[in-house]
């Protein structure tokens, strides 16, 4: 099955062209500036070929029918029609409490992502945008969406409940929610296929360390806990967010500085993490590059993050009763050998042995032969999830 992924940001839309049987991107690319002036879209081909379009793209549906004319376009496609696509994939970011799996889009669905557009009011409305797109352009193909979230509603109430008064959390939906669950999931089940043991045996902690960043519990199979919550502003730190922080700090900001709800909020998620405490950037090859030159609030930064990510560790063995392995993704985790060794640092009570020279050299597993807990670096593969499961949707749709 062909399965067109589409991650639909407020001005941007991301977009893979999945085969599934050889789990390959035919083509993938992106818009960026949608309604605003100069908006661009760059798409590439498996086999190399790539352009660049600039143009006037007003809203998602005149983005994504340039998608469709660049995917089917003589020299640059990978489709002859429309038709080709088997199936939409969306990458949705709130399921809220009532998607915990994919499901196959309907106008019930739909109804049910407006009414949890409150918990996500930057990220579902564009995600609804997209759907609505797609059933306008191509009334017939099938639509799935695979939710950021859905990964995590196995959590027991011990890990989403917050110690607020319960009301509030049956009056607002406020819980922990977690993100990152497609990328979760996926690199667990890799590494539990590399350690050659059924996911439903394992206890494995995982690290996604990207621009943001978030780490899960996965006990047998099921997240019990995660980082990110409510929003994804919880847990660890990130480029530009804070994570943890005593909320008191926030209040005692907004006395002192007479800051709004919308500015304490651009404070927390904009101006906060590695920028805020470095002062130089949010990207952790700079500040990497910091650091080497003597920078020393470029050191807190780098420290604290790296610092926090092995409190995770330490205190998921705790919440699992155990560790099998560490799995580290994202840009940061599949990128840096420096964060990865920082973090693993004398951890070897726990059962962690870093192999340095197979951290230095990228392999995919890190941790010594004798290492009782096995620290795996995993390319991770949101898109694939989306697309192997809406090819599972369709499917049982078909055959139903
Ligand atoms: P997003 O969360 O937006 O998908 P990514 O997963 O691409 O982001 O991760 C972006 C982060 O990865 C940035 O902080 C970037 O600096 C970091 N990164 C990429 N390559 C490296 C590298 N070689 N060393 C350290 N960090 C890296």
């Amino acid at each position: 099955m062909k399965v067109l992924v589409l991650n639909c940001g407020s001005s941007s839309i991301k977009y893979q062209f999945i085969d599934t049987v050889q789990e390959l991107a035919l083509a993938k690319g992106m818009v960026e500036r949608i309604g605003m002036s100069g908006a661009v879209l760059s798409h590439s081909r498996y086999d190399g070929d790539s352009i660049r379009i600039v143009a006037e793209i007003l809203d998602h549906t005149m983005a994504i029918e340039y998608v469709l004319a660049v995917m089917l376009s003589k020299n640059h496609g990978v489709i002859e029609s429309k038709d080709d696509i088997d199936a939409i994939g969306h990458r949705v970011v709130h399921g809220g409490e009532t998607f915990s799996g994919s499901v196959f889009i309907t106008d019930e669905v739909i109804k049910t992502l407006q009414d949890n557009v409150e918990l996500a009011p930057l990220h579902n409305p564009p995600n609804i945008k997209g759907i609505q797109a797609v059933t306008r352009l191509l009334p017939e193909t099938p639509q799935c969406g695979v939710f950021d979230t859905s990964f995590h509603l196995t959590m027991p109430a011990q890990s989403y409940l917050y110690g607020i008064p319960y009301e509030l959390y049956k009056r607002y939906k406020i819980r922990k929610y977690g993100f990152h669950g497609t990328s979760h999931r996926f690199v667990s089940q890799k590494a539990a296929e590399a350690i050659g043991k059924p996911l439903s045996e394992l206890k494995i902690v995982t690290a996604h360390l990207g621009n943001g960043c978030s780490m899960a519990a996965v006990d047998r199979g099921n997240s019990i806990d995660t980082t990110m919550g409510f929003t994804p502003l919880e847990g660890l730190l990130m480029g530009t967010r804070s994570g943890d922080v005593d909320p008191s700090v926030i209040l005692y900001i907004m006395g002192k500085e007479g800051l709004s709800l919308s500015e304490a909020s651009t404070l927390l998620n904009k101006h906060s993490g590695l920028i805020g405490l470095s002062g130089e950037s949010s990207d952790m090859r700079e500040i990497i590059a910091a650091v080497n030159d003597g920078n020393k609030k470029a050191k807190n930064a780098f420290d604290i993050f790296n610092y926090r990510i092995r409190k995770y560790v330490g205190a998921y063995a705790a919440a699992m009763g155990g560790l099998d392995a560490l799995v580290f993704t994202g840009g940061i985790g599949e990128n840096s050998p420096e964060v990865r060794g920082e973090v693993c640092k004398d951890l070897e009570f726990l059962g962690i042995e870093i192999d340095q020279q197979r951290n230095a050299n990228k392999e995919n597993l890190i941790s010594t032969d004798g290492s009782r807990v096995k620290v795996f670096r995993i390319p991770t593969n949101e898109e694939l999830v989306i697309a192997l499961d809406t090819y599972e949707i369709v499917k049982s749709k078909q055959t139903a």
